[in-house]
């Protein structure tokens, strides 16, 4: 009998695997889960902000569903957009290219517009998945495909200033306050502060903007054009393979970046196919190491912004419209004169003030351990899979099988995305993406009988 496969997820991720599993000749019946109204989108892809650019070069950007690279340039082509591949375009223009390589692909899976809620194993390995909508599914294999779980308020920010609803945090979706602010706050300095910064500036003209992070420091830029890729990539890997040790990968990573002719961008960049491997290599108190004095540098060289978005950026702050500061939050109540009382910590100056809106903009959130995801909730209360034990998402085997408590890989639940980042750390943007659909996608083919 065909087996059945149900992917959980309707962003970019579940997309690229369905487009995947499209082609292949023994692929599953498939079960679309895609919660969202638009599938193929997700967060990255569903702005409708021209100002919210990708962060790849058109070219770049990687195909949907197995197409040869340059697929997405090749769209843009056909849609008018010429000299446009060397170009960062909007994100927008990526969710048209999802969703028409969607169109495109001859197996259509069976689409339910619900949310998961939960999970469960059944006799002869199979399960059934349950949907806010009251129906259930059997699976023989199922793929999470959800993308981060749902925003947390940082410590700190008080009931009251929640229900005020001056102060969102889930900067997707919450940008709407009750009337336009004269003063935002913008929480975090890094890609998806950039984001919320030029809506801000654009939707509210005469506010004045403040964005805080720990260090302060913006993304650094992406090259004018493209370059060469680094010549000591081997040296420099087998280096830092000899010794897993953060501190001294970060001195490795300096000395190479400071070699005559080096571009710092392909130093780093060439460390991305090799960046699971030496992230497992690390033992839990490493990756801690890491994750406190290296990812900060690693996210603002590895994750750059585009030129024309930082031009962007400068003005703000040229203007006078802008002003970034390294800070952290300790404090958010309901104010006096504005709608809340923002006390921060380490701050060189203003250390309390008031703001009209505060946006938290400090990355996705992948806490398995503390999330209110319904689903995710569920399966690590039931013990069904464990969280990471570092707060980045699920524990899984390097090839996405998620892990049962007792470290045990399930041989038909899966998944994809950033929910792996404690597995691979190097696994949100489309290029792992979509390699982990095209190995999904085999391993689903070949277990058809
Ligand atoms: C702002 C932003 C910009 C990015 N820019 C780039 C870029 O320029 N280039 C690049 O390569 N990468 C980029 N990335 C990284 C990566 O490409 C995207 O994050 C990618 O789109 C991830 O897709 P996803 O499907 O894993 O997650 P998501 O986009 O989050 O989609 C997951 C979907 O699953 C749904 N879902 C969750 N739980 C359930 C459930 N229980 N039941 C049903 N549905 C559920 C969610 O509602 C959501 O619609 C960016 C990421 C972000 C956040």
């Amino acid at each position: 009998m065909q087996r059945r496969c149900t992917i959980i997820g309707g962003g970019a991720a579940g997309a690229a695997l369905v487009a995947q599993l499209a082609r292949k000749p023994g692929a599953p019946a498939l079960d679309w889960i895609v919660g969202a109204p638009a599938p193929g989108r997700g967060i990255a892809y569903a702005t409708d902000d021209a100002s919210h650019l990708l962060n790849v070069r058109a070219a770049a950007m990687s195909s949907i569903g197995g197409a040869a690279p340059g697929d997405f340039a090749e769209y843009l082509r056909h849609r008018g957009f010429d000299h446009v591949a060397a170009n960062f375009v909007p994100r927008a223009l990526y969710g048209d290219y999802v969703q028409h390589a969607l169109a495109q692909a001859g197996h259509t899976p069976v689409v339910h517009a619900a949310q998961a809620t939960a999970l469960h194993a059944l006799p002869e390995n199979r399960f059934e998945i349950t949907l806010d909508d009251g129906r259930a599914l059997v699976a023989d294999d199922v793929v999470l495909a959800i993308g981060a779980l749902p925003a947390r308020a940082l410590p700190g920010v008080s009931p009251a200033a929640l229900a005020s609803g001056a102060y969102a945090i889930d900067a997707w979706h919450d940008l709407a306050p009750s009337q336009a602010p004269e003063h935002v706050l913008v929480i975090g300095t890094a890609l998806s502060a950039i984001d919320v910064l030029l809506t801000a500036a654009q939707r509210w003209p005469r506010a004045q903007l403040t964005a805080i992070s720990r260090h302060g420091r913006l993304p650094r830029l992406h090259a004018p054009g493209v370059f060469a890729p680094f010549d000591g990539a081997d040296a420099l890997l087998a280096r830092m393979a000899s010794r897993a040790d953060a501190a001294y990968w970060l001195r490795c990573l300096r000395e190479a970046a400071q070699e005559p002719d080096a571009e710092w961008r392909a130093v780093i960049d060439g460390l991305r196919a090799a960046t699971p491997r030496l992230w497992q290599s690390l033992d839990a108190r490493q990756r801690r190491r890491f994750l406190r004095h290296l990812k900060p540098l690693w996210d603002i060289a590895r994750h750059r912004v585009p030129r024309e978005t930082a031009a962007k950026i400068d003005a703000l702050r040229d203007s006078g419209r802008l002003r970034v500061s390294a800070a952290r939050l300790a404090e958010v109540d309901v104010g006096d004169t504005r709608a809340l009382r923002v006390r921060l910590r380490d701050a060189r100056a203003m250390p309390t003030f008031e703001t009209d809106f505060a946006i938290q903009a400090t990355g996705l959130d992948l806490d398995a351990r503390a999330t209110s995801h319904p689903l995710v909730r569920q399966l690590v209360d039931d013990g069904l899979v464990g969280a990471d034990p570092l707060g980045l998402g699920l524990s899984a085997s390097s090839d996405g099988r998620l892990l049962r408590t007792d470290g045990s890989a399930w041989p038909n639940l899966h998944a994809t995305g950033i929910l792996l980042s404690g597995a691979l750390w190097e696994t949100s943007a489309m290029r792992e993406i979509g390699a982990q659909a095209a190995a999904l996608a085999e391993r689903l083919g070949s277990t058809n009988p």
